[in-house]
């Protein structure tokens, strides 16, 4: 499409949001203007090189699954569809407790045998525990997960492992509406939407550098190192961006978009009361040879009644995933790195004494998505009219997730009334 150079974008933010703000923007043939306060793309979902182990590794370990289809959509775009794995529809899990395996096979005809033969279900459940799943058909604003959970066997076992998944936050905090919305696009809607993606090499060789190779073809480099500082409205539009080290004069027929984290929008945006409480994620990385990397036997495994949530089984290491880690930002690297090590030999049922490792704390993986906080994102309007918003939290009742991100910023383009 010839570039309507009359009609400039400028998206602040080069995460998932920006990017497909920015590739979304590019496809209508539109002028784009990207900037980015650090010195790379791909913001909350990022690898890089671990110097020390040797290997690449990926910020957090991200699961996407088939239902999400605006994250396919643009690897088509960017061409980067065969750099993706496709899992089936079947979660392990191991109870640390009570050193029992077990698997949720959610293809369609696994789960017709899940609720009638025993065997098959989740342990310790009855056909009574799956039908807490129709709770989820019509739930309230103000429900919270736990409060339509709570009582049945499979709490622990699936209630809580999916929530923490999905949502980086307790049941007991978590809004069911989210849940709801996410339950009514996978589970409710069959095996077809519940295959696991997850990327052959890491998440950099499946969206990031395939972005920024679409956006450079195009044309379009992001300027790094550019961090937003201050914006000036006039007349309720924005009539300048003003960066370290440049300012933008935004002419009448140009558009903003602020692909920004929730905080980062709050900066520029005082007036409105925005949630004040985050989620942390930790990410243990495990450098392990060949020898051991193949006792793993699954490549995503469930932990239950333990410190650790996810084991994610790569080539080079191993992974492990512990969501809502609040309580955790404070425990030295060394000694989570011990504690969770500890139960992996529990799993393995085999003393391995632990060698290289790299802890990664995100301390604001996601802001705990409780209807409270929810509300409080709703309430966000009145904003300059030549401005868009993007970034996963902006999108009312759906996870903060990487296919919300790449929604908010197609959606953000689509939107544009020029
Ligand atoms: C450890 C971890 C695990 C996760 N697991 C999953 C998962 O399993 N599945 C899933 O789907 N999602 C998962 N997520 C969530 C997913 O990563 C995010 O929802 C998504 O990456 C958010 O993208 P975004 O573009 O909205 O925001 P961000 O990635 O935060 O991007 C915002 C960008 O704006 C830039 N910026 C900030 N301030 C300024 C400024 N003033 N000027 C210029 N630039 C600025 C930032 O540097 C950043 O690059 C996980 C997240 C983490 C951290």
């Amino acid at each position: 499409m010839e570039e309507d150079i009359t009609k400039k974008i400028y998206i602040v933010g080069a995460g998932l949001a920006g990017l497909s703000a920015a590739i979304n923007a590019k496809e209508r043939g539109f002028s784009v203007n990207v900037f980015e306060s650090t010195s790379f793309a791909g913001g909350r979902c990022r690898s890089f090189p671990d110097n020390k182990m040797g290997i690449e590794i990926d910020n957090g370990n991200h699961i996407v699954l088939s239902a999400n289809e605006n994250f396919y959509e643009l690897c088509r775009l960017i061409n980067s569809q065969n750099t993706i794995k496709t899992l089936n529809p079947s979660f392990n899990f191991f109870d640390i407790k009570k050193k029992k395996f077990w698997s949720l096979d959610l293809s369609n005809r696994a789960i017709i045998k899940l609720i009638f033969n025993k065997n098959k279900r989740i342990p310790g459940s009855t056909i009574k525990d799956y039908l807490t799943f129709l709770k989820f058909f019509i739930v309230n604003k103000n429900d919270k997960v736990s409060e339509l959970t709570r009582k049945s066997n499979i709490y622990k076992s699936f209630w809580e492992p999916f929530t923490l998944g999905i949502m980086n936050t307790s049941p007991e905090e978590a809004s069911a509406k989210i849940l709801s919305n996410v339950l009514k696009k996978t589970l409710f809607k069959g095996e077809k939407f519940c295959h696991i993606y997850q990327p052959k090499i890491n998440w950099n060789k499946t969206l990031i550098e395939p972005s920024l190779n679409f956006l450079n073809n195009k044309k379009t480099r992001i300027k790094f190192n550019y961090t937003l500082k201050k914006i000036v409205i006039e007349n309720k539009k924005i009539a300048s961006l003003i960066f370290d080290k440049k300012v933008c004069e935004i002419n009448p027929g140009d558009h903003v978009i602020f692909a920004l984290p929730l905080t980062g929008f709050g900066k520029f945006f005082p007036e409105y009361q925005i949630p004040s409480k985050f989620n942390t994620i930790l990410n243990i990385h495990y450098k392990l040879p060949e020898s051991i990397l193949k006792l793993f036997k699954k490549e995503i495994i469930g932990l239950i009644n333990s410190l650790s949530h996810w084991i994610f089984v790569k080539d080079k290491h191993i992974s492990v995933t512990v969501s809502d880690a609040n309580n955790l930002q404070q425990i030295p690297s060394d000694e989570i790195a011990k504690l969770v090590w500890n139960e992996i030999c529990v799993f393995l049922d085999k003393k391995i004494l632990l060698k290289e490792f790299r802890v990664i704390k995100e301390k604001k993986a996601t802001y705990t998505q409780s209807p409270e906080n929810n509300f409080l994102i709703k309430k966000i309007s009145k904003l300059p009219t030549n401005l868009s918003l993007a970034g996963d939290w902006t999108q009312n009742d759906l996870p903060c997730t990487i296919e919300g991100s790449i929604l908010s910023g197609k959606k953000a383009v689509e939107l544009l009334k020029f």
